[in-house]
């Protein structure tokens, strides 16, 4: 029987969802950090439990040829590449395996062509967005990442995947927090200030969006701050901020406040203007989320009237994208501020046919179809969570003919689509895009058809 510190020979058989190298020992299978497929390791036992067990590297006795030997170590430790570890042509390797696996498990599929995954020629400094704590270490204020599992602050000025313009600013705005010493936040003592730094930036714009967030609503010479910040960066339009007093780990509370500048930043998608503010959702690598909406309009083959609902719609980029090429667009967003950015972004581009409403999206395809909407192809976008099995119902119901299903979450793809299949669709063709590279994430579109035979058999 295995315990805490025994030391074992082992080989690693295959690779986590989370991007953990997987060894079989005694029985357990065992998780260890940043270690590869192939590799031979001296492994240390953190931990076991009733079927699995945790384990680190104590020694490499071979390592991997995929191995990435470049890769800064804290990267690792504080999962802002917890892939990062392996080349990455085989990280696209490793992510359509994935999504080809978990279909198979989930959804007993085994005969969809699941294309090579859409990556990056230069999959580093990609990210749009920022989001990093702000806390005390060894006596200053430091920004950076946490630690793995933890609250531990590991402090980063090159952040590997985010913008640089990015990084700078994070770094301009940490220097000058430390200046007119304001008091970062302390989680355990419910003290101090400054809880997070956000950063949005426009990749085709770059217009940047700076969020403070902070635990009480004054801020001590806020406004020495921003005239600094926006003298340094003309390119920061908005300054934000958010107040989160409550003690969770959802960066944001529900309160923001525009303290320079505009409420939101502008940034272009395939040639589409969106205004973005604070609180909606927008894909963080936009290069990538370029091609997979392009992917989603490809697999739809939308026709001059058609008619689109867009479910979970967040500022209305991809049913705008739809907009042009058919008679109309519904969509659907639970974030009112989103909603609003919707419509707003419907103006900028003289769209007239999209309609946007503010309800979860089961909601409204229950008042869609008592409104008489008859969607031709329906387009969704969950959160990881996936659809729910009421949604699912609903709009099986209203009967479209293609179903393109966009997720972040393969495992709930799979889940969703097997009952969809009972519901009389078929999985078509399935096209993983990675839009998170370095990490472990996975975005894949799907195409399901309606499957005309099996509906006249239901009667
Ligand atoms: N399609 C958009 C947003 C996708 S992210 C884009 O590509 O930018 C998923 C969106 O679903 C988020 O904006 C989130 O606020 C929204 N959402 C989450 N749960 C929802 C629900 N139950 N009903 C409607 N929208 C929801």
């Amino acid at each position: 029987m295995l315990k805490k510190n025994d030391i074992v020979d082992t080989e690693i058989v295959d690779l986590s969802h989370e991007g953990q190298g997987i060894a079989k020992v005694a029985g357990f299978v065992f998780f260890v950090d940043n270690a590869l497929p192939g590799e031979k390791i001296r492994m240390r036992v953190l931990k076991v439990k009733k079927a699995i067990g945790f384990g680190k590297v104590e020694e490499y006795l071979s390592r991997s040829p995929f191995r990435n030997e470049d890769l800064n170590a804290d990267y690792l430790r504080t999962g802002i590449a917890d892939l990062g570890h392996l080349v990455y042509s085989e990280q696209l390797k490793t992510k359509r395996r994935q999504v080809i696996n978990t279909l198979y498990k989930i959804a007993a599929i085994s005969d969809v062509q699941v294309a090579e995954t859409l990556g990056m020629s230069n999959p580093y400094a990609y990210r749009n967005k920022a989001q990093v704590p702000v806390r005390r270490v060894n006596g200053q204020l430091e920004t950076g990442f946490f630690r793995k599992h933890s609250h531990d602050l590991l402090p980063i000025s090159d952040y590997y995947i985010q913008n640089k313009e990015i990084d700078r600013l994070i770094n301009f705005t940490r220097d000058l927090l430390r200046r007119f010493d304001l008091k970062p936040y302390d989680e355990k003592e419910e003290t101090g200030l400054i809880r997070n730094l956000v950063v949005r930036r426009g990749h085709y714009s770059g217009e940047m969006m700076l969020i403070f967030v902070t635990r009480r609503p004054k801020i001590f010479r806020i406004e020495q701050i921003t005239e600094k910040i926006v003298a340094e960066f003309p390119a920061v339009k908005s300054i934000i901020q958010n107040i989160n007093d409550k003690k969770t780990n959802a960066v944001f509370g529900s309160d923001f406040k525009t303290l320079y500048g505009k409420d939101t930043i502008e940034d272009t998608m395939l040639g589409n203007r969106y205004a973005i503010s604070a609180p909606s959702f927008y894909q963080v690598n936009t290069e990538m989320a370029e091609i997979l909406y392009q992917t989603a309009i490809d697999f739809a083959e939308a026709k001059k009237n058609d008619i689109v609902i867009d479910a979970y719609s967040g500022i209305g980029t991809i049913g705008l994208l739809f907009a042009g090429k058919v008679k109309g667009v519904y969509g659907v967003e639970v974030v009112e501020e989103a909603v609003a950015d919707a419509k707003r972004n419907a103006a900028l581009n003289s769209i007239t046919n999209a309609h946007y409403v503010a309800d979860s999206a089961e909601q409204a395809m229950a008042t869609w179809e008592k409104e008489g909407i008859k969607p031709n192809i329906l387009l969704v976008d969950p959160p990881r969570k996936g659809l729910t099995e009421n949604f699912i119902k609903a709009s099986s119901a209203m009967q479209p003919d293609k179903l393109v299903y966009i997720s972040c979450n393969p495992a709930t793809m799979a889940r969703d689509i097997k009952l969809y299949g009972e519901l009389g669709y078929k999985l078509q063709k399935v096209q993983p895009v990675d839009l998170f590279p370095m990490t472990h994430h996975v975005e894949t579109v799907g195409l399901l058809v309606r499957n005309i035979k099996d509906d006249k058999r239901g009667g």
